[in-house]
């Protein structure tokens, strides 16, 4: 079982790796641990779950942040009380997305990122994402408002690049009229 230690911090250098794409058939290791992802996500979203096993509660994850340098990465959405859609996205790619930017108004949030951090992220509010699930079998997924923000977090992780990147250092609210809070 995954634990809040097992993820990479901020200042761990693998983060800034641009992740492999992955071929398959998956092997049975990146299946387990897409599988144990998804546990820790949906158990860190329980609350006496994620109080008895100290998880940080977090909504995705991607491979690198286990010191996995693969392109995929899980979401667990909590979209209605106690019922949760499960995403498995391998080779992701943005195929389009909307001219409307959007933002987390109480900041953004990642599970290598152990502190609050002020500012605006601009994320397009709606994207479609082409990938493959864990049968190498292409999906087209659509995503908006919280998800879209989460597929995009996730695919920059693949990249490198995090989420305190992308905040104007000298002005993080800059842009703040030009998009909408969520
Ligand atoms: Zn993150």
């Amino acid at each position: 079982m995954l634990k809040t230690k097992d993820i990479l911090d901020e200042k761990d250098k693998r983060l800034r790796l641009i992740s492999k794409e992955v071929e398959f058939p998956l092997t049975k290791k990146d299946k387990d641990l897409i599988n144990k992802m998804l546990e820790y996500l949906q158990n860190s979203q329980i609350e006496e779950l994620a109080e008895k096993y100290n998880l940080r509660p977090g909504m995705g994850m991607s491979a690198i942040q286990l010191g996995v340098n693969k392109r995929y990465f899980v979401v667990v959405n909590e979209y209605d009380e106690g019922k949760f859609e499960k995403y498995i996205l391998i080779n992701p790619k943005i195929i389009s997305n909307s001219l409307e930017q959007i933002y987390v108004e109480a900041g953004e949030g990642c599970l290598s990122v152990n502190r609050e951090v002020e500012g605006i992220v601009p994320r397009y509010a709606r994207v479609t994402v082409e990938a493959y699930d864990m049968d190498g079998r292409k999906i087209n997924v659509r995503a908006r408002e919280e998800l879209a923000i989460c597929f995009q977090h996730e695919i920059d992780h693949l990249n490198g690049i995090l989420f305190t990147d992308k905040i104007d250092k000298k002005n993080p609210y800059k842009g703040k009229d030009q998009m909408r809070a969520i």
